[in-house]
């Protein structure tokens, strides 16, 4: 048999990336957060492997032309982990790395997610393996429709919602919103959210995660005494979520002293102004090189002096190497999945606390509820009524899932999954099993 080379760039694409045994992280952490839990479920343990296993899977080709006139196949999924509380929903991402173990655990950290906070669905999320930066914006367009035609069998307003995640934003939204509508012939608003407000978007959804985040941490630094006047903060990822999150804070008088994007790590001890800042990486591509700031290398973030980290970019990036480094009090994951379980002992030993991914970015799917709501009822809020209902739903899922975890004297992060799992086991035992 003559052996096929092929060009090392085809290769990776064709290369199913669940195969790659380098892609197997975030289902693993996943799977083992499951387990630790278990032993609080009591009888409903009964039901666990329901939890480890998602319950549908599309995994879809997306060809598209590009504007060369060339053909380039992505691949795309969309996963529903688990719809026993309601609709699937979340988010969809672009990203190069995008893989079926991390959109598989991403989707169930939104079952978790709402199930923890109490809103009425069930967890999904979606993804296409694309480094988005190499396609023009005619060529996303395209990219976006084709993935919402192949995976749209399974989404609508009442099975599946997606919404915003990494790299895709208000204008992915409303092309999926009109791919769907167009496929099945009529507007159909309530399909995704994030929307841009004049297509049914809420006021507040832009900063709902940040606020969240800011919200969540603030309650938490008030268990642990940190004041927030002057707290110092440090920011990893500075898009949607790390984007608004330092911009609250800095708003409320505590000291943004780094921020990490894929571009670079800037530091300050006088304090950044987040504004300034996202308005130097709008004009210039990055953040390096900001007035008043020093450069860092990366992996320098993490021995920042702080009362504060946020870790809004990616998955698994607080490890058993990362996490003795830290030095802040609070760690608020404003990213899903930032710190793998090793790390979380490491942070717990340490008397860190950490505000869980599934409570404190949960403020974005709160918001994405309401849009969702108002879309059904074609009746919009005012922003001030959304972020005080925000504010009211945040408060409250910190202190009930507080409470739990000094009830049952463990950590935050499984004092949610109690909760969480609690719910959607419960749901599931009282539907059954079908047939
Ligand atoms: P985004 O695309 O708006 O921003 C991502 C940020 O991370 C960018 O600033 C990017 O430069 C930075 N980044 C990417 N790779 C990095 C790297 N290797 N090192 C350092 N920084 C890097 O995405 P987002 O919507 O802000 O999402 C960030 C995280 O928050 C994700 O984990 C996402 O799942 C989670 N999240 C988002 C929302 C939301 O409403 N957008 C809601 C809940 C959770």
């Amino acid at each position: 048999m003559t052996a096929v080379t092929l060009n090392p760039g085809i290769q990776n694409r064709n290369l199913p990336s669940y195969l790659d045994p380098q892609h197997l992280g975030p289902w693993a952490t996943y799977l083992e957060q499951v387990e630790r839990v278990t032993p609080y479920l009591g009888q409903l343990a009964y039901w666990i492997d329901s939890l480890k296993r998602p319950q549908r899977i599309l995994i879809v080709d997306c060809p598209i032309r590009l504007d060369d006139g060339s053909v380039a196949h992505f691949e795309g999924y969309r996963v529903q982990h688990n719809t026993s509380r309601g609709p699937g929903k979340g988010g969809v991402r672009f990203h190069q790395n995008v893989n079926l173990s991390e959109v598989m655990a991403l989707s169930a950290w939104m079952t978790i997610k709402h199930a923890a906070v109490n809103l009425p669905y069930g967890g999904a999320k979606g993804g296409i393996r694309v480094d988005p930066r190499t396609l023009s914006i005619t060529e996303l367009e395209r990219l976006t429709r084709r993935y919402t035609s192949e995976i749209g069998f399974i989404i609508g307003p009442d099975k599946d919602i997606p919404a915003p995640d990494v790299n895709t934003n208000p204008q992915v939204m409303a092309w999926m919103m009109d791919t769907y509508s167009m496929n099945t012939g009529r507007t159909a608003t309530g399909v995704v959210t994030g929307k841009p407000v004049n297509l049914g978007g809420s006021l507040g959804r832009a900063d709902a995660t940040g606020r969240g985040v800011f919200v969540a941490a603030t309650e938490a630094m008030k268990q642990v005494g940190v004041p927030l006047e002057g707290a110092r903060v440090a920011v990893q990822g500075f898009g949607n979520v790390g984007g608004a999150a330092a911009r609250i804070f800095h708003d409320h008088g505590a000291k943004v002293v780094a921020i990490q994007d894929v571009t670079g790590t800037i530091f300050s001890s006088a304090g950044i102004d987040p504004k300034a800042a996202l308005e130097f990486l709008r004009r210039t591509g990055k953040i390096v090189g900001f007035p008043g700031t020093e450069t860092l290398e990366p992996h320098e973030l993490w021995t920042v002096e702080c009362e504060v980290l946020i870790p809004a970019a990616l998955e698994g990036v607080i490890t058993e190497k990362t996490a003795p480094l830290i030095t802040a009090r609070v760690v608020v994951e404003g990213a899903n999945g930032p710190t793998t379980p090793a790390a979380d002992d490491i942070l717990l030993e340490k008397g860190v606390l950490v505000v869980p991914d599934v409570l404190a970015n949960a403020g974005g799917v709160t918001v994405s509820y309401f849009e969702w709501v108002q879309d059904f009822s074609s009746f919009f809020w005012t922003e001030d009524e959304i972020n005080a209902r925000l504010d009211r739903i945040m408060k409250e899922a910190f202190s009930s899932l507080w409470e739990v975890s000094q009830r049952h004297k463990v950590s935050l992060r499984t004092a949610a999954y109690i909760v969480a799992c609690t719910r959607v086991l419960e749901a599931h035992a009282l539907r059954g099993i079908y047939p």
